[in-house]
């Protein structure tokens, strides 16, 4: 006798399970995507003990007529799509077939739903994959789904599960992406008796980002949007050598000989757009959790988009944080796979470096366009709560007994997010490989004053900002008591924030610790940093120069002799043609031995060994291969980080006066190649709040 047998449907639901509901979040995200394919515009979810015991979702909906809300449990059953040609244009979010009876197999299930057609509701109720019940009843247009006690049937995934808190903030995460991407649709989050979401239709995705996470996120995004006209359908890609030719000189001279080019119609191939919003480059998180990215209306996760993103932000932020970001691209459906995953949390594009480039470039030209001073009290800020926070100070979630304590909120009226989607432990361990998780708040950075006396432990500054007691703000108020006879009104402040453009016209006054560059203007007081503003400077110097083949060198005294282990020895080899590029010129001596004989101009002596050294050593740890690109931004960065004036120099006025203006002049004044700040200013308008004049 043959040993196979097909599965039972049930037994089939079970493994099916696996792969589309890992956690209750699933649960949450299939019953929110039909919800949303109903057409539904007011949604409402309810959890208790994260997930794991109940999962309510109510919807407006177009509801299920009796005869569906059976089927609905069927495998592979959908209203969605009919045939394989369908799956190339798939408009819906779901189409698989697959949630309701996955989900019914591995839970109790109980189905209210109604639709219009129908007078009467109906009731499905379902334990572990067995329909238990079917009736009839009276229920408003819609569909109610509670799902409870979530893998009771398959206890070795019941095991997998994790902390109550944990599996809530995946969930919490989830409607918060919803509620992102349709600003115009009303949801609700509630956990137990705690409301963590509500959130009522806005006019705009803006307005939706206040709404959730309060004005100083809103006031730290840079908008962005842009379009793309595709000239091609999505076929795949040609090799690269061919990619050139195809809009180059050598596309029209090949053009005006073959015959087909005269035949092939003009196509329109549609267009990709994107819209929504990164963060300046003073905010910096510590995982990828502010990062929601939406593929038409899709939330996904998508290496090639995160790595268009680390590009764009290439030295401006430090290659180990992530910004936060808010984008929505949208693209014809035929250009997009949505059914490369069972949870459809990835795609594939079918042009996958026309996306790839076209995000990057998309959101490095809305950088380079804002140019956004880093604000003196936001800097200290960003770097206190670096990553902890999307709404810093505002709300602090007890996340064991799911307890919200209210402290000082300032969402806008008739809304409110109860937690800290980024904060929530549990979603630490979505980090990728390597990526240290979000440490504990470190409270608020202190503004010293002179002498700072005991007060409160903790002040809220307005959007949230925590100053520590010994700021200069608590001690203003306690003089709150005298009354104010118009000795400190306000002075005018200018409306627009200044760009980096500023920086030209400043005013140095003199340095700290002949370190650090203050100046002035009638906006407010700036601090640079003169050896990062420098290295700034320098390194889009050196790459400009690299590119017309112009760098220039020094010739040393005496060579200078480097011994080079086997793998730094590995790496000078691959890179040696780069090095001489960039004025280097360094001769083989012996086995592993290098003579240095020119070095980039600039560069002291003395500090040509420990360069070189540096240098090759980095790129020796270096896990992922070696481009170009990333060679030269190297070596760049690194000439300029040692020829930069350094710290502890005192520079004449001239000089920094000099300083300012060239640093005014580069692409990316805010941020030296490693990512740091080197510009902080202290606008009017906070230095005003300090002294209480506002
Ligand atoms: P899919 O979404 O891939 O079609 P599901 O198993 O998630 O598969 O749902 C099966 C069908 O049940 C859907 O195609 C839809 O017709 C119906 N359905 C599920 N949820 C709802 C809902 N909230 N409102 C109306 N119809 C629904
Ligand atoms: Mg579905």
């Amino acid at each position: 006798m043959g040993r196979i047998h097909v599965l039972s449907e049930t037994v089939a639901n079970q493994i099916a399970a696996g792969e589309v509901v890992e956690r209750p979040a699933s649960v949450v995200k299939e019953m929110l995507e039909n919800s949303l394919d109903a057409g539904a515009t007011r949604i409402k979810i309810s959890v208790e003990a994260g997930g794991k015991k109940l999962i309510q979702i109510t919807d407006n909906g177009c509801g299920m007529v009796r005869d569906d809300a059976m089927l609905a449990f069927e495998r592979h059953a959908t209203s969605k799509i009919k045939n394989a040609e369908d799956l190339l244009s798939v408009a819906t979010l779901g189409f698989r077939g697959e949630a309701l009876p996955t989900i019914a197999s591995v839970s109790r299930l109980r189905l209210e739903t109604r639709a219009e057609e129908d007078a009467a509701g109906t009731v499905v109720e379902i334990n572990g994959g067995k329909i238990a019940r079917v009736e009839e009843a009276g229920l408003p247009l819609g569909t109610s789904i509670t799902v409870r006690d979530l893998f009771f049937n398959t206890p070795a995934r019941k095991k997998f599960l994790k902390a109550e808190s944990t599996e809530l903030s995946h969930i919490a995460l989830l409607v918060t992406h919803c509620a992102l991407a349709y600003p115009e649709k009303h949801f609700e989050l509630h956990s137990a008796a705690n409301a963590m979401l509500v959130a009522p239709p806005v006019a705009g995705y803006s307005e939706r980002i206040y709404q959730v996470f309060g004005k100083q996120m809103l006031d730290q995004l840079i908008p962005l949007a842009s379009r793309k006209a595709l000239e091609r359908g999505g076929l795949p890609e040609p090799p690269p050598w061919r990619r050139r030719s195809e809009s180059g000189a050598v596309a029209s001279a090949e053009n005006a000989s073959s015959e087909d080019s005269a035949v092939r119609e003009p196509e329109s191939f549609g267009e990709i757009r994107i819209h929504g919003f990164v963060s300046k480059p003073e905010i910096q998180k510590l995982n990828r959790n502010s990062i929601f990215m939406f593929v038409n209306g899709r939330t996904i996760r998508d290496r090639l988009l995160q790595h268009a993103l680390t590009e764009a932000y290439r030295n401006i932020i430090p290659p180990t944080v992530y910004p936060v970001v808010l984008l929505f691209l949208e693209l014809p459906a035929g250009e997009v796979d949505v059914n490369v995953h069972p949870a459809k949390t990835e795609v594939r594009f079918r042009q996958q470096s026309v996306m790839h480039d076209f995000v990057r470039d998309s959101v490095r030209a809305a950088l380079m366009k804002a140019r956004p001073v880093p604000q003196f009290v936001t800097e200290m800020r960003a770097h206190a709560t670096a990553g902890t926070s999307l709404t810093p100070g505002a709300m602090t979630a007890d996340l064991t007994t799911g307890a919200i304590a209210r402290q000082s909120w300032e969402a806008a009226p008739g809304a409110s997010f109860a937690g800290d989607i980024a904060n929530f432990p549990g979603l630490a361990e979505d980090a990728g490989p390597g990526e240290p998780s979000d440490p504990v708040p470190a409270g608020g950075f202190a503004l010293h004053a002179p002498v700072p006396p005991p007060l409160s432990p903790r002040l809220q500054f307005e959007g949230g900002i925590a100053v520590e007691a010994s700021a200069a703000i608590p001690i203003a108020r306690e003089l709150e008591t005298i009354p104010d006879n118009g000795c400190a009104s306000a002075l005018e402040v200018r409306e627009e924030e200044p760009t980096l453009s500023a920086l030209s016209t400043l005013q140095p006054l003199g340095q700290i610790r002949n370190s650090f560059i203050l100046a002035v203007d009638e906006d407010g007081l700036w601090i640079v940093d003169q050896h990062v503003a420098h290295e700034r400077v320098l390194f889009e110097r050196i790459l400009k120069q690299r590119a017309a083949q112009k760098v220039e060198s020094q010739r040393l005294l005496m060579p200078i002799v480097l011994e080079l282990s086997p793998a730094q020895h590995a790496v000078f080899r691959e890179i040696s043609d780069e090095l001489q590029y960039n004025g280097f010129e360094a001769e083989p001596f012996g086995a592993r031995t290098v003579a240095v004989k020119l070095a980039p101009a600039g560069v002291d002596a003395s500090a040509v060994e420990k360069m070189l050294q540096e240098l090759l050593e980095q790129f020796s740890r270096e896990e992922q291969s070696l481009n170009l690109e990333k060679i030269r931004a190297r070596i760049a960065a690194s000439i300029a980080c040692h020829a930069a004036i350094k710290v502890n120099m005192p520079l004449e006025q001239h000089k920094m006066e000099w300083l300012l203006a060239e640093l005014a002049k580069t692409d990316h004044p805010y941020a030296c190649p490693h990512g740091r700040p080197v510009v902080l200013r202290y606008s009017m308008k906070d230095i005003q709040k300090a002294f209480k004049r506002i």
